[in-house]
């Protein structure tokens, strides 16, 4: 059988495959330690679940509007409008099957064969692959675990060629915990718009930030008159809702109306229960995931104060997310582990901790744990990495 050339260059994402892997160890009897998951290890709020069954019950289970539902979609725009002082409404939004789902709908519109994408390295595994797809070539921007991982826009700056067409922003930052300040944010916006780039602008871990340190969307600073921008948010973690498959895209009428298109051959709709349980998300709002800000706070904490005993680990601190990002390369030596990836493998066959490589986030060295695990598994899980490096 003959695959595309636009798959070919596709392989799966690996965060997912740790997760697989720690799966089969345990479903041989193997206790693991999973530090790889992407997800809350919370459970969906109540209320929100509530909502989903009673949309069942209430035989809510038909195609819905290819963009969402109106109530959804300027539910969320009334979040944005509350938050970030826009002038958003329901036509400035689509409801996707998931933040993934969105970013892929915005980069299949304005992205195509041979343009140039810029994406801050390390960045989340998927943001080359979906520029891959589209035709599009990523062109990474380095950052520095000197700089805590923060974007420098003069590095952007100098990667701009007049075949670039975009910039990936990804704040907070998955993997390395960043927060780009909003000083910075600004004069990305500001290259942006002198550079006629369209700025993608990742916002899935808004909540989840640290230590007093705030998150800035994008939002802050788009004018009226901006045309090529999309900020996507996503259901998935602020509300612990992974596996129900909601996130949305904010961005200027034209290009939403395009999405809506798109959409409407595509998925032709995001799940109409969880469209009914994402309102019910948002109204609940901060006491939803309030808790779990400071749950991941306290986890966070204690992390990098274990992190800082081990031999061979060094980490910077991150101020957002559920993850760190340690350099491990002191660890590998010692271990006499050639790369990221045999260090993962290592950890998981000796110490029986899954982490996933920073090789898959494009940065040989590092490793990412994720601290979406209760602290007594955490505690577990940095004690065996403990005894294992040493
Ligand atoms: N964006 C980033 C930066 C992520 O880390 C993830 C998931 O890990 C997503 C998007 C995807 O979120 P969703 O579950 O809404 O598709």
């Amino acid at each position: 059988m003959r695959i595309t050339q636009r798959l070919t260059g596709i392989g799966a994402s690996q965060t997912m495959m740790v997760m697989q892997r720690a799966q089969e160890l345990r479903s041989r009897g193997i206790d693991v330690i999973d530090l790889g998951p992407g997800q809350p290890d919370f459970p969906t709020p109540d209320a929100v679940k509530q909502a989903g069954i009673a949309a069942i019950d209430a035989n809510f289970t038909n195609y819905t509007p290819a963009a969402g539902i109106l109530e959804l979609r300027q539910s969320v725009a009334d979040t944005y409008n509350r938050d970030w002082g826009t002038r958003f409404d329901a036509g400035n939004v689509i409801i996707t099957s998931g933040a993934k789902h969105a970013l892929f709908d915005a980069c299949m519109a304005v992205f195509q064969e041979g343009d140039e994408v810029l994406i801050p390295c390390p960045y989340w595994v998927t943001f080359p692959e979906i520029v891959k797809i589209c035709g599009g070539v990523p062109v990474e921007v380095p950052t520095d675990e000197r700089d805590r991982f923060i974007l420098s826009p003069d590095e952007v700056s100098a990667r701009v060629t007049p075949q670039t067409r975009g910039l990936v922003v990804n704040t907070p930052n998955n993997p390395t915990g960043a927060i780009i300040p909003p000083a910075h944010l600004a004069e990305l916006v500001e290259i942006a718009r002198s550079r006629d780039l369209f700025l993608l602008f990742d916002e899935t871990y808004d909540r989840f930030t640290y230590a007093g340190k705030k998150h800035t969307s994008l939002a802050a600073s788009v004018r009226d008159s901006d045309e090529a921008y999309a900020i996507v948010g996503s259901f998935s973690k602020t509300y612990s809702m992974a596996g129900w498959r909601i996130g949305y895209c904010v961005g200027p009428k034209p290009l939403i109306a395009k999405l809506i298109e798109f959409q409407s051959h595509q998925t032709g709709n995001p799940t109409s229960v969880s469209q009914k349980a994402a309102v019910v998300a948002l109204q609940l709002g901060a006491k939803a995931f309030e808790p779990m800000r400071v749950e991941y706070e306290r986890r966070r904490d204690y992390v990098l104060k274990a992190l800082d005993g081990i031999n061979g680990f060094r980490c910077p601190q991150p101020d957002g997310t559920f993850y760190v990002f340690p350099n491990v390369e002191g660890a590998m030596k010692a271990t006499g582990m050639g790369n990221s990836h045999e260090f993962s493998n290592f950890l998981l066959q000796e110490a029986r901790v899954a982490t996933v490589p920073g090789s898959a986030f494009g940065l040989e060295g590092y490793i990412r744990l994720s601290y979406a695990t209760s602290l007594d598994r955490l505690q577990q899980g940095l004690e065996r990495i403990r005894s294992v490096v040493s």
